[in-house]
């Protein structure tokens, strides 16, 4: 069971190496912008909130963020393990998030921080914002966002590496390799890696009715059924902006199990 923090400046590849390690641990992965921007697209009170510094690549307060994330690990399915990406972000966030876990026997094994150099990011970034439409990957933002990184979150670093939990890894070059050097990096945790996990990804076609949610469900209730029998393990939900507005995907982690 592991429980890692991915901490490292936007677009260093937190979310794709977040997913991939959450699949060869069975854990699930948590990426807080992923949860904040989920609010946004349905609207709610947090996300109409959240969405204005989000936007301004300003940090969310602390208080709807915390929220976001305890609701999601110790709510009504609690999590004994996690990738986390995107929080803590702050030294109060990363204390308060410390205590907590510390109360709970929750805190992290381990904390890798994605080393890339700036203009890197940069570029990867606005290629993101080119594909995506995320609405915060324009230049101006992104120099902000990583200013802020610099600020609030690079701290984190030297606050993890006086718990003796953070990895330094390279986080250049192709995605495998990065995974690979994560992987080589953890494994005198001795944590058991477990392919047993698997995941697809659903998606109604782009277009009019790339925005049917019900359609969406039905086509991954259809994949399920092929994929009997399967126990699932966790489903998260993204949305993306495009011009012809939200597209939503599902992924569906589940382990391939025996008929009883
Ligand atoms: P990300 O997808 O991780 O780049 O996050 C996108 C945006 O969500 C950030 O620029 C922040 O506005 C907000 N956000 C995500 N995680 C946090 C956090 N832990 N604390 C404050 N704001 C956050």
């Amino acid at each position: 069971m592991l429980r890692a923090l991915l901490l490292a400046p936007p677009g260093a590849g937190k979310g794709t190496q977040g997913e991939r390690l959450a699949q060869v641990y069975g854990v699930p992965h948590l990426a807080t912008g992923d949860l904040l921007r989920r609010h946004v697209a349905e609207a709610t009170p947090l996300g109409s909130e959240a969405k204005v510094f989000m936007d301004r690549g300003e940090l969310v307060p602390d208080r709807l963020v915390v929220d976001v994330i305890v609701d999601r690990i110790a709510g009504p399915k609690p999590l004994a393990g996690f990738v986390l990406d995107g929080f803590p972000r702050t030294l109060a966030q990363a204390r308060q998030s410390y205590d907590w876990g510390r109360l709970r026997g929750r805190t992290f094994h381990a904390v890798i921080s994605l080393q890339v150099p700036e203009d890197e990011l940069v570029r990867r970034l606005l290629e993101r914002g080119r594909r995506s439409g995320r609405t915060d990957d324009t230049e101006d933002t992104i120099r902000h966002r990583l200013a802020v990184y610099a600020e609030h979150t690079a701290p984190l670093l030297d606050f993890y590496r006086g718990r003796d939990i953070l990895v330094e890894v390279d986080g250049t070059g192709l995605v495998p390799e990065v995974t690979a050097r994560i992987r080589d990096a953890l494994s005198p945790l001795q944590l058991p890696a477990t392919r047993t996990v698997h995941h697809f990804t659903q998606a109604n076609p782009r277009g009019p009715s790339q925005r049917d949610v019900p359609a969406l469900l039905r086509r991954m209730a259809d994949t399920l059924e092929k994929l009997r029998p399967a126990k699932v393990h966790d489903v998260t939900f993204g949305t993306e902006m495009t011009e012809d507005g939200p597209w939503h995907h599902l992924t569906v982690y589940f382990h391939p199990s025996e008929p009883d």
